[in-house]
């Protein structure tokens, strides 16, 4: 099979390049073994303040909303984190005290959201806190099976019974100016949580619950879609296991599920994330990249690979692959010609483009235009 790119990784970064390329007039395939970090996001996109147009419209055209203002936005336990760029439906406030009185609501037999994290932390910063539980018959554990009480399933039901959550919540409201909610709603349709906000008279927070992360899964579900609209082929659930390289040059990725049906282009680009998404391996003696044996950027010593303070930067999450300034991945210190390495699977290696999805989004960017560039 032959597509002008062949990108490896459906994450935020693989699908921020097929977009850009399929809009482009190019044919490319996206490989993508299984499920990424957008399923773990919490909706603000790290070191990305107001994002170039392109990004807007990227993000407007596959339907998914952004703001771009400063602020601080509420953690699933109750601390704080500057964020700017995130999705519509995540609050950012201009200071942490963002109410005088909070009610905290959860539904009965949902385990995956920290009700009395939250009221604590609040409470420090000077807000007094009630929480209520809710029993909504339509999502009971006895009717679903406790394995069924995860956010992305609660999601799907409660898209549609939304207004029997608002009518609980207004019998419950006394004199609260602010509303916590688990974030469960909004996954099909996108416009569940702005109707929420319309239809209770105070402010309306939804805040993260445990994975997976439903605007995360949501957002990965509106790219992959925009994708597709596009033209470009998603080969879901196969893996990128090797690759015929010649001279600098890479001719053709054997994937599992494809077995001798090479995928051969004109470029590639490896958007396999970090250790998490194993585009990244670690053994007792070294990092590697296992689908090229790309040249990567580590300490040699294991010992200082972690910071026995847990809650601080870990070293590890900064290695990553090298490649040049265009993004160039590096095999036995020579960059190849026409494959790139963007997203996570770069760590801090280039650190004027960002971390995290800003990181993914800016790589990605750079590795298209080159891409573009070239005749
Ligand atoms: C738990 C977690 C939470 C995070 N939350 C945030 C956040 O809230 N905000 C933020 O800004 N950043 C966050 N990040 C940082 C995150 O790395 C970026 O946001 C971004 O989503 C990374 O995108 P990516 O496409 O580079 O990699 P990933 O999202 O990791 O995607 C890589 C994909 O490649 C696939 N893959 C791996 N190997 C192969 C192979 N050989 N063949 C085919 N496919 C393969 C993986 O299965 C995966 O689907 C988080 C990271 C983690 C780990």
């Amino acid at each position: 099979m032959k597509f002008d790119s062949v990108i490896m990784g459906g994450g935020l970064a693989g699908l921020v390049a097929g977009i850009s390329l399929q809009q482009a007039g190019k044919s490319t395939a996206i490989v993508s073994m299984g499920q990424n970090s957008l399923h773990f996001f919490s909706g603000s996109f790290e070191s990305m303040t107001e994002p170039p147009q392109r990004v807007a419209d990227l993000f407007k055209d596959a339907g998914i909303g952004l703001h771009y203002r400063q602020g601080v936005r509420l953690m699933p336990l109750g601390t704080f984190r500057e964020s700017a760029m995130s999705l519509e439906d995540i609050e950012l406030f201009p200071s942490e005290k963002f109410a005088r009185r909070v009610l905290i609501v959860n539904f009965q037999g949902y385990h995956d959201f920290f009700s009395s994290f939250l009221a604590e932390g609040l409470e420090k910063k000077g807000m007094r806190c009630r929480i209520r539980l809710i029993n909504i018959p339509d999502i009971d554990p006895t009717h679903q099976g406790p394995g069924e009480m995860r956010s992305v399933q609660i999601a799907r039901t409660m898209d549609r019974i939304w207004e029997k959550v608002v009518q609980e919540i207004r019998l419950l409201l006394k004199d609260e100016d602010a509303v916590i909610l688990p974030q469960v709603f909004g996954l099909q349709d996108i416009s569940v949580p702005g109707r929420i906000r319309q239809a209770l008279p105070a402010k309306v927070v939804f805040v993260g619950t445990m994975p997976p992360s439903v605007p995360g899964v949501r957002t990965q579900m509106l790219l992959k879609k925009r994708y597709q609209l596009l033209g470009g082929t998603y080969l879901m659930g196969d893996e990128a296991i090797k690759a015929h390289v010649h001279e600098g040059v890479v001719h053709s990725v054997v994937t599992r599920n494809l077995d001798s049906h090479y995928l051969e282009a004109s470029n590639f680009i490896l958007a396999t994330g970090g250790l998490f998404s194993k585009g990244l391996v670690s053994n007792p003696f070294q990092l590697y990249e296992p689908v090229f044996g790309l040249d990567v950027e580590f300490a040699e010593d294991r010992n200082t690979w972690y910071n026995p303070a847990f809650k601080e930067d870990q070293p590890y999450m900064g290695y990553g692959v090298k490649a040049d300034d265009t993004l160039h991945a590096i095999i036995d210190g020579k960059p190849l010609e026409n494959l790139y390495a963007i997203g996570s699977i770069l760590g801090a290696t280039h650190p004027e483009l960002g971390s995290g999805a800003g990181l993914a989004i800016n790589s990605a960017l750079v590795a298209v235009d080159q891409i573009l560039s070239e005749k």
